[in-house]
């Protein structure tokens, strides 16, 4: 069931930032692509021009791409805001969990077996030792993650018996950016984008949330990860899923950077002094996530290549200052 160009791939959600990527190193390689996204959150103009693309509900347009000789499904569709599921968890449990067992029957009705979902460094909530390895429990701190966990258990269940041949991606601080597709969010929460944001000249300065924390400058440390490695790890999990088996893999660069470390690399990159102001810790945040991706080196054969601070801030710099004022920027 392993993956070849040429093949037919279904990406949900592929007008977001991971799945666009994810879309259109497919393309490059040669892959049939259909991209499946309601724009509820995605980008149109993201979706790679050589997919075909549903603009829709995931699970009516399904089962005509599943029919059509599809070889493999990228599931990135989802709801993937930490505050909002706190405060809206029913939109998680049926958008998340719901769609993604709809989904999963789905493929198993059309025999398509091949899946790689987008997991989360979420589920392992906060946890006691870094850097964090797959065999760590999980335990999620709020629905976003418990519903990216469920999803894990279901997988795991469906490959047992049904054979599904499935790999699980957890990504730590997905960052950077790919030719013409990066964070572009309507409303953007994340460091790095919103710190660029200033250098922009579209924010007046970059909040940093907590100086108090048990870190080496006391500013919160986790792990970037440059989007187009993370790219690389799906295609090598859908050419190398074996029916049966569900595989969960962490993903990161294996390297901790502070905030204040961000912030310093942002104003090296852009030449922007980029004020900083020290604010209340945000609720929820752990003061360190650091993955251990050596099981993704070992098994996938993955090698990030592009994951280095620097590289990643000056993709994004490079993708945020083509962008320049566009109006859907949030400002504040
Ligand atoms: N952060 C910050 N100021 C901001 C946004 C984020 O200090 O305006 C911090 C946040 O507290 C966390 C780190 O930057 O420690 C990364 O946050 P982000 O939201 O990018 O990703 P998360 O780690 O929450 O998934």
């Amino acid at each position: 069931m392993a993956l070849s160009p040429g093949e037919h791939v279904l990406v949900t959600g592929g007008a977001g930032y991971v799945g666009s990527v994810c879309a259109t190193v497919l393309v490059e390689q040669g892959y049939r692509v259909t991209v499946i996204d309601d724009l509820s959150t995605g980008n149109r103009e993201a979706v790679p021009d050589g997919a075909h693309f549903l603009e829709g509900d995931v699970l009516d347009a399904a089962p005509g791409v599943l029919a059509d000789d599809c070889a493999a499904v990228f599931h990135f569709a989802a709801k993937s805001l930490v505050g909002e599921s706190v405060v809206s968890p029913a939109k998680y449990w049926s958008g998340n969990v719901v769609t993604s067992l709809r989904l999963l029957d789905l493929m198993r009705a059309a025999g398509v077996d091949n899946l790689v979902f987008s997991s989360t460094a979420a589920c392992y909530g906060e946890p006691a030792t870094v850097p964090i390895t797959e065999d760590l429990p999980t335990a999620p701190t709020n629905p976003y993650g418990a519903s990216k966990l469920a999803i894990d258990h279901i997988i795991t269940s469906y490959a047992a018996a049904y054979g599904l041949g499935a790999t699980s991606l957890r990504y730590f601080n997905v960052a950077g950016a790919y030719g013409t597709v990066g964070e572009n969010r309507a409303v953007e929460t994340h460091l790095i984008p919103l710190i660029l944001q200033v250098a922009l000249g579209a924010r007046e300065k970059i909040m940093i949330f907590g100086d108090d924390w048990p870190t080496a400058d006391g500013t919160c440390v986790r792990d970037y990860i440059h989007i187009r490695d993370l790219a690389d790890a799906h295609i090598l999990a859908a050419s190398s899923n074996t029916p049966g088996s569900h595989r969960i893999f962490n993903l990161g660069s294996g390297d901790g950077f502070s905030v204040q470390q961000v912030v310093e690399t942002c104003r090296k990159v852009t030449g922007h002094p980029i004020p900083a102001e020290v604010a209340p810790r945000r609720g929820g945040d752990p003061a360190t996530l650091i993955a251990s991706s050596a099981r993704a080196m070992a098994e996938l054969g993955w090698s990030p290549t592009r994951s280095d601070l620097t590289t990643i801030v000056g993709d994004a710099w490079a993708f945020t200052s083509q962008l320049g004022g566009r109006a859907h920027f949030a400002r504040g």
